[in-house]
């Protein structure tokens, strides 16, 4: 590693991103280096800033600047449908294919007993006192095909047996192991309407 030992510190930060290797860090600092002072002081405060700046909804999980979420203050929406996500990224993924318009339920990561995740780690009893205080209908599963997701997706129709609400799973077509981050509107908008009772 050449350039000093700032360069070096920053290529270590940037490398532990997701999908950034050691080049990829390389490149992306000296880019830095290469733009104004202005500009990397503006990336370095909107960093900083991040944790202090965003919250997670109380109702949802969502991210967002207040104590709710965008998506659960919108009263176009209907209570009486949640839709299960691992991620905020998934919830995204699922408002760009833009047919759901009920409400989110950010689990914030699956079970994954072989890393130590159990079931303490989901916000389970959070979704089913939202399910007796909204009125909720239907749990619409939309937790990723893989190993953990399916497990995750077993454990929580278990849970909420005897919720009243009914559980469904998205469909599968859906690349197994695939993100919904990465799934093409079609295919995900076709995964909703398939959906079926676990
Ligand atoms: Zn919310």
């Amino acid at each position: 590693m050449s350039g000093g030992a700032p360069i070096a510190e920053l290529v270590q930060l940037l490398s532990r991103l997701p999908g950034v290797g050691e080049r990829t860090a390389q490149r992306l600092a000296f880019h830095v280096l290469g733009e104004s002072p202005e500009y990397a002081g503006a990336l370095g405060e909107s960093l900083a800033g991040l944790h202090q700046r965003v919250k997670r909804c109380g109702r949802c999980g969502h991210y967002g600047s207040a104590e709710l979420c965008d998506i659960c203050l919108d009263t176009r929406r209907q209570d009486q449908v949640i839709c299960v996500v691992a991620r905020v990224q998934d919830l995204l993924a699922i408002e760009r294919s833009s047919n759901f318009a009920g409400r989110y339920h950010v689990l914030h990561g699956l079970l994954a007993p072989l890393d130590g995740v159990g079931p303490d780690a989901l916000p389970t009893a959070a979704l089913r006192a939202r399910i007796e205080q909204e009125g909720v209908r239907e749990v619409i599963l939309a937790t990723p095909l893989s190993v953990d997701g399916e497990a995750t997706a077993l454990y929580l129709s278990s849970v909420l047996e005897g919720s009243g609400a009914s559980v469904t799973l998205i469909a599968s077509g859906i690349p197994h192991g695939g993100e919904l981050e990465f799934t093409d509107q079609v295919t995900l908008d076709r995964a909703f309407e398939g959906r079926k009772p676990i």
